[in-house]
């Protein structure tokens, strides 16, 4: 194994021990690993073939010794999902989730905290400190139970109870401040100090660069497997995405991914880096903001006011500096949005996806939202949003009101035949009759996204037709509430539909929402004049406005 720690401010070369963070010449706390990738540019690809995919794939790249087999959890090695859903709703179809909810403690924090603990286990640590906003404490607090290790976890009071109780079940000691996270650091790196113990440096820690950078690894092994090498360029083994998004506090998960994204440059598996979007919660949000007002060095926010205590870090110090050359350098951007912002992202990944993310990756989610409304983000590009932990359990105060329906049985229900007891409980469940919708749309996906929209949101019984002929038919038959139509489609266009529906008393009055991929010219917006209710464009509906309308014509 070559490596050595290079210092990013003198440049100083040196040898690697996991306890001494900082430069021995000049004192700066931010070095990184450095490797001789001209051998494993040469070496590596064959070796790796034949590895299962997880974190320890790409082992030659990371700081450890002996990697022990005995400490692993399954970490790394997350699936690359297509979402096609939330591909067709925003209208760009490569949209990947790189889904790290599949980590050992479901966050991308098992990365940091697999390689972190590995590292120190070989430098003989049995008792380390870390300040945490709840899933770097959940996950080093796992690794650590194996590798015989005891860790204070230092916790702000806002981290929600259920992580709090995570940390203490698996053995560490909670340790829970009020007041802000930066304060919290401040209080553990105290007790680190006077009790000469290691402390975690977040992203001045080595290893925990060093793990991140494999989600670039992987995101390209996977792109290259599921499109194929890059046509542009078709030699190089690896293919990368157009753009990496990622919800960030202190940043180092894009540090990371950075790092990897150039070593694969270096070693001429890819020629190119994606453009970065770090995205932060509005009310925390020292980067972003001082990104876009041009500041080199980053405003701390010293009050953050939000409730998504996993991105708090109010003062991001130097990992500012770094990432805004990354972000710059890639043209890419920094962007951030409102709590509701991410809560209302998280309900349209798990009802359109199946994929149930905690806030802070809901921010990631709403990010690419702003940014394909924006233009920012093309059509044509090719995205990978980082997935970076689940929802578990979901928060009463996300889900809000009436998302149950409680069945009580008769108190006399002994009495009478169990038979009846259980028809009167299923009347409660819902009534007999739901209003009809037809959806009347010759496009298959289209066709199950529409569905799948309807289906999430209220109780409809939903009728579909694959072509005009068929809709018109279904429509005078089953004489349904309201209508959503496609408008090109083979047999009978939507037009011919639509004139057919008015000129006869039955179907004359069923509201028709159009729904249409290509833009209309003057001529057909004449044409269906105003005989529909609503023409949405496909691609930029997302599902709450699509809804309200939908409720609104039902009534
Ligand atoms: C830690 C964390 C983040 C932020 O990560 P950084 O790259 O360290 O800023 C985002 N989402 C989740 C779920 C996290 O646990
Ligand atoms: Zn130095």
């Amino acid at each position: 194994m070559s490596f050595i720690i290079k210092c990013l401010d003198c440049g100083h070369n040196a040898p690697y021990y996991p306890t001494s963070t900082t430069c021995p010449k000049c004192n700066s706390q931010w070095r990184e690993a450095e490797y001789d990738y001209e051998i494993l540019a040469k070496t590596l690809p064959e070796k790796i073939k034949n590895r299962p995919l997880d974190l320890w794939r790409y082992r030659e790249l990371l700081p450890i010794r002996n990697p022990n087999v005995s400490l692993s959890l399954g970490e790394g090695g997350t699936p690359l999902i297509r979402a096609v859903n939330l591909g067709m709703m925003l209208g760009c179809p490569n949209i990947y989730i790189k889904d790290e909810r599949q980590g050992p403690t479901s966050s991308f924090k098992d990365r940091q905290a697999s390689v972190t603990i590995a590292a120190l286990k070989e430098a003989g640590i049995t008792e380390m400190v870390a300040a945490s906003t709840g899933n770097v404490a959940i996950s080093y607090s796992a690794y650590a139970a194996r590798a015989g290790m005891k860790l204070w976890a230092f916790v702000t009071s806002l981290v929600p109870g259920v992580k709090m109780r995570e940390i203490a079940l698996y053995g560490s000691q909670v340790i829970k401040i009020t007041g802000s996270y930066d304060q919290c650091k401040q209080v553990a790196a105290e007790f680190a100090r006077q009790r000469h113990l290691y402390q975690d440096m977040g992203a001045r820690t080595i290893t925990s660069i060093e793990a991140m950078k494999t989600i670039a690894f992987e995101i390209a092994e996977q792109l290259t497997s599921i499109q194929g090498v890059q046509e542009t360029n078709p030699d190089l083994p690896w293919r990368t995405p157009d753009w990496y998004v990622q919800a960030i506090s202190g940043g180092m998960g894009p540090i990371g991914v950075y790092k990897g994204f150039r070593e694969m440059k270096q070693m001429g598996w890819t020629d190119r880096i994606p453009a970065f979007a770090p995205i932060q919660a509005e009310g925390c949000a020292p980067m972003a903001h001082s990104w876009k007002k041009g500041l080199e060095k980053a405003e701390p926010v010293l009050s953050p006011m939000t409730r998504i205590e996993t991105l708090a870090t109010g003062d991001p110090g130097r990992a500012y500096e770094f990432l805004r050359e990354y972000v710059n350098s890639t043209n890419g951007v920094f962007e951030s949005v409102a709590d509701e912002e991410a809560f209302r992202a998280m309900h349209v990944l798990a009802k359109m996806e199946g994929i149930s993310a905690e806030p802070a990756a809901g921010v990631a989610f709403a990010g690419l939202f702003k940014l394909i409304r924006a233009g920012i983000i093309k059509p044509s590009d090719t995205v990978v949003v980082n997935c970076t932990g689940h929802t578990m359990p979901a928060d009463p105060s996300i889900l809000g009101e009436n998302w149950s329906r409680d069945v009580k049985f008769p108190t006399r229900e002994r009495e009478g035949t169990p038979q009846e007891g259980l028809l009167s409980a299923l009347t409660q469940v819902a009534p007999e009759r739901f209003p009809k919708i037809a959806i009347v749309e010759d496009t298959t996906e289209a066709r199950r996204l529409i569905r799948r929209i309807l289906q999430s949101q209220g109780n409809f019984t939903i009728l579909e037709a694959s072509n005009g002929r068929e809709g018109l038919e279904m429509i005078q038959r089953e004489l349904p509430d309201l209508v959503i139509l496609d408008l090109m489609m083979p047999e009978m266009d939507g037009f011919t539909v639509i004139e057919a529906l008015r000129s006869k008393q039955e179907t004359a009055t069923i509201p028709v929402i159009v729904a249409t991929a290509k833009e209309l010219t003057p001529d057909e917006k004449n044409r269906l004049g105003d005989q529909i209710q609503s023409l949405m464009q496909k691609g930029d509906f997302l599902n709450d406005e699509f809804l309200e309308e939908v409720k609104s014509l039902i009534k």
